[in-house]
């Protein structure tokens, strides 16, 4: 296999910790932690570009917990020995994602100048009751100046996320939110529904949650308003405008292979999955990933094929695997007992639809080879 691979950066601060998160972060507590941070990282860029640097990189993406709370020049620091170690393409997206609250016109003209071009950020919600519960630092008014700051630098790929499912909304509070998405003209809009997570604040409180049902009207209202505003759906969670789709989501949906580097970041290259344990010291210490076994089998890839409106396609599986073309005819099969309103299947392609994104779990096991 030696198709581009994508490289994710996890950079594991936040300023304060939501309530109902359960990624790998922690607060910046020592002065020169993000100095040591960046230190770490470009030691492993070092280390993987030894093996890498000769493969095409096509998509870089920094995630995090926070990215912006890591400052634009260390973020273009990175950046440039991600270019010093590694293939990167001429055309490679590179985003990073952003709390709206620690941005302005100058941190993405410097993001700009160092080679980003895509922008995630952190919305959640154009509420502000909910983003209050949310715990978030920023307002709807935060948002719509962070976009306009990044557009003023010429940043002009902007996804912005959306929770759906969070306590006390209805169809009308997501009906505002997903228009002020519109307003914006975001190019992409990612939305999740909320979920409650062991050990999480929120797990621990009183909510005013909408039911199951309630959850799965907004879910479906939800695609249907963002289409309705030209997001056609292209992932279970994720929309956007035509030719706007998340190139680095994509790789993983794809089963294609990535790199992450930092405390809690997973990588699939070469048909072996890996992960750095959620440890920071460790990672600040020069710790090794931990193996998580072969990884791109037939199942894996149906499953994630199957998250994407595409779907799992008798071509690609032909491809792919040396017996695909009877391995896609044993889900195909699975498909025949389904009722239709939950998934499309014929003899090239089977796909899910809305209905059957919300059900997806159990469909997944009825289906795919055990
Ligand atoms: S900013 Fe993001 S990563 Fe950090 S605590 Fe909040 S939701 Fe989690």
């Amino acid at each position: 296999m030696n198709k581009p691979f994508s490289l994710y950066i996890h950079i594991p601060f936040c300023k304060s910790k939501c309530p109902y998160c359960d990624f790998y972060s922690a607060r910046p507590e020592e002065d020169d932690v993000f100095d040591r941070y960046l230190a770490a990282l470009c030691a492993r860029l070092a280390v993987y570009g030894e093996k890498y640097g000769e493969r095409l990189l096509h998509t870089v993406y920094f995630g995090g917990g926070t990215p912006s709370v890591f400052g634009a020049k260390r973020l273009c620091r990175v950046l440039e020995k991600v270019k010093e170690q590694f293939n990167v393409a001429e055309n490679a997206e590179i985003t990073t994602e952003c709390n709206p609250a620690d941005v302005d016109v100058s941190f993405f003209e410097t993001l700009k100048r160092g080679g980003f071009n895509r922008i995630s950020m952190g919305m959640q919600s154009a509420n502000e009751a909910e983003l209050k519960i949310l715990g978030r630092r920023h307002t709807a008014e935060t948002v719509r100046e962070a976009v306009e700051a990044a557009r003023e630098a010429s940043i002009d790929n902007v996804s912005v996320d959306l929770m759906l499912g969070l306590p006390n909304s209805n169809l009308e509070t997501l009906k505002s939110s997903i228009d002020f998405c519109a307003a914006l003209e975001a190019d992409h809009v990612s939305a999740y529904i909320l979920k409650i997570e062991p050990g999480t604040p929120f797990a621990k409180q009183e909510l005013n949650l909408p039911d199951e049902d309630g959850t799965a009207d907004q879910y479906l209202f939800a695609v249907n308003e963002l289409k309705k505003h030209g997001y056609a759906q292209y992932e279970i969670s994720n929309f956007a405008r035509p030719g706007k789709e998340s190139r680095h989501n994509l790789q993983y949906w794809r089963c294609g292979e990535y790199l992450g580097l930092g405390p809690a970041a997973h990588s699939f290259m070469e048909g072996r999955r890996f992960y750095f344990p959620r440890d920071l010291e460790g990672f600040l210490n020069g710790n090794v990933p931990t193996d998580d076994g072969a990884g791109g089998g037939f199942s894996e890839f149906a499953m994630l094929s199957l998250r994407l409106t595409e779907g799992l396609q008798r071509k690609i599986c032909e491809t792919r695997f040396e017996n695909g073309g009877a391995l896609f005819d044993g889900v195909l099969e699975g498909c025949k007992h389904l009722p239709k309103n939950l998934i499309h299947a014929d003899y090239e392609r089977i796909s899910l639809t809305a209905e059957g994104f919300l059900v997806s779990n159990a469909i997944l096991a009825e289906i795919l080879p055990g």
